[in-house]
Parts: structure tokens; C-alpha cells; sequence
């Protein structure tokens, strides 16, 4: 059978779809909602968007609530988190806290490598940048992972689990490491609902985070023909979202994702739902189909 692919007119349907999206609406919903108050200045922003991407596992309202228990634990100052006299009532508030299968030890650990990772450098961007520059984003992602993972210092054992939490695309497993990939596109895109305070990264290299809602709505567009969800299809994703916008592709992101957890797209056809939706030429689902008049 031949692969499934997108109409020559899709750039035009997604730039729709993009245009008439209910940001408001679903940024309410969204992890960043909860991330941006935090993010008083840049140190702050870096500091909470790594907790929130390392967070951002399961439905989007657990994972606001979760934010929300880490904000609390530091009485609404994420800049505690790296704070060294903060750092006994902290291991102690976060004692019991758990989301999903991540535990307030592995979150503790991780307050101790961005305390240490602070002393030597301003921001995380700067390791991010090592990697790019060596390897390109994938480079960079796995740079960022054995940063926050600490597999250097072999001075402190991490808690069980931890390291997992910060898989890379580097590793024989080609992890989509979407929650990393999220982090750097919120630190990196300075458009709405992104945060904008990485200056020296250029949007254009960005990857998609690959949730399972982007997947399914980017095979169904013939943008991959993957099934599995892994780094060779964040790069194919990327590399045809970069074809419609090659100075912004990860703006598409947001769109793609909240489409599916809002319920815009049924995932399956729908002629109520999905008469108005402006992909729907390209969806896989109505291939050869039209709706009735
Ligand atoms: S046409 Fe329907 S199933 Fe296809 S992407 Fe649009 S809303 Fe989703």
C-alpha cells in the first residue's frame, strides 16, 4: 500500500488550524498555565520549567496539580529549589510527595544537581549548547540529560528511578525524550505560551515533543509513517512541520497536542467533529471520503 501523505494544499490547512486555535482555552489546561507565574525571571523560568517537564507525566490536570504541590512545598518561590538554606525544610516537605511513579527523593536529588550545576554555570542553556554544537539537538538533549542525571559525579548515589526520568535520543533505545524536548521548547520559543529566555538557540532547530496525542495526529497526517514513537520519528515530524515553517516548526507543537486532549479531534471519524476541522483533506480517516452536503 502506498504510504499515506498529506494534500499539497496542507501547509495552507495547518497554518488554519493554527491561526484559528483557542490558545487561551487550552493553555488553561496546559502544564505552562502553571509554570509561567513561576517564572518571575529567567533563572526562575529555567528552574521551573525543568521540575514541570520532569512532572509532565499522565492527564494535564494531575500534572498542574503536581506543579502546584512543588510550587507550595517552597511557598511559591521555585528559586528555593536550588537554595542551599532551603534545602532541610525542603527535603522534608517533599518527603511524601508523589506523582505517578516519580517520589519527592528523585525530586530532591534533582534540587541538589541544578544547586551544584548553578554554582559553575548561569544557566542550563550552556549545556545545552555544548551538545548541539557537538552533535546537534539530539546532542543537545543528551547533554541536558547527563547533566540533570549527574552520572559524573560520582560523589552522590542517585534514588532509585532517577535516572530514567531523563532518558536521551543518544542511547541505543532512541528515546523521544519528549518531557526534555518540551522543557527546551518552552525555554527556547518566545511566542505565546512559550517563555522565550534561551536567546542563543534558534527556534528553526527545534524537535517536536512527541506526546502520544502529536503522534497520533502526525501519522494520521502522513507526516511520519512510524507507528512507534521514538527519536528517528521526532526527527521526521520536525524535519515536515520545518518544510511549512523553517523559522518557527515547533509552533505547530501546542496546536497539534491540545487538539487531541481537548477533544477538537475524535480520533476517529466524526462528521460533527470533524466537518469543520481544517486538516481533515489530509487526515487519514477521510482519505477519499467528503462529507455529505
Ligand atoms: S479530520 Fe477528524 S480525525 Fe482527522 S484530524 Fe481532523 S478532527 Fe481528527
Amino acid at each position: 500500500m502506498r504510504p499515506h501523505r498529506p494534500t499539497a494544499a496542507f501547509p495552507e490547512h495547518i497554518e488554519s488550524l493554527y491561526a484559528r486555535f483557542p490558545f487561551d482555552r487550552s493553555v488553561a489546561d496546559d502544564p505552562i498555565s502553571v509554570v509561567r507565574p513561576l517564572a518571575t525571571d529567567r533563572r526562575r523560568a529555567e528552574i521551573a520549567g525543568v521540575f514541570a517537564s520532569t512532572l509532565s507525566i499522565g492527564n494535564t490536570a494531575a500534572i498542574r496539580g503536581a506543579i502546584g504541590r512543588l510550587a507550595e512545598s517552597v511557598e511559591g518561590d521555585v528559586g528555593r529549589l536550588v537554595d542551599p538554606r532551603w534545602a532541610d525544610r525542603r527535603s522534608e516537605r517533599l518527603r511524601a510527595f508523589r506523582h505517578r511513579w516519580i517520589r519527592g527523593e528523585q525530586l530532591e536529588y534533582l534540587a541538589g544537581r541544578l544547586t551544584d550545576y548553578y554554582r559553575e554555570e548561569a544557566s542550563l542553556e550552556t549545556a545545552f549548547l555544548r551538545g548541539l554544537e557537538a552533535r546537534g539537538f539530539a546532542g543537545g538533549i543528551d547533554r541536558l540529560a547527563r547533566t540533570l542525571r549527574g552520572t559524573e559525579d560520582r560523589s552522590r548515589v542517585p534514588p532509585r528511578g532517577y535516572s530514567a526520568l531523563f532518558p536521551s535520543p543518544l542511547e541505543p533505545a532512541g528515546s523521544p525524550a519528549k518531557r526534555l524536548t518540551l522543557f527546551v521548547r518552552w525555554m527556547v520559543r518566545d511566542r505565546y505560551p512559550d517563555l522565550g529566555c534561551w536567546r542563543r538557540v534558534p527556534t528553526g532547530e527545534l524537535r517536536i515533543p512527541l506526546d502520544q496525542h502529536v503522534h497520533w495526529i502526525a501519522y494520521h497526517l502522513g507526516l511520519t509513517g512510524r507507528r512507534a514513537r521514538s527519536w528517528a520519528t521526532v526527527e521526521e515530524v520536525s524535519e515536515a512541520l520545518r518544510r511549512i515553517d523553517p523559522i518557527d516548526p515547533a509552533k505547530f507543537d501546542f496546536v497539534l497536542c491540545h487538539t487531541g486532549i481537548s477533544g477538537d479531534c475524535p480520533k476517529e471519524r466524526e462528521i460533527d467533529v470533524c466537518g469543520p476541522c481544517s486538516v481533515r483533506p489530509d487526515c487519514r480517516l477521510w482519505r477519499g471520503r467528503t462529507v455529505a452536503a
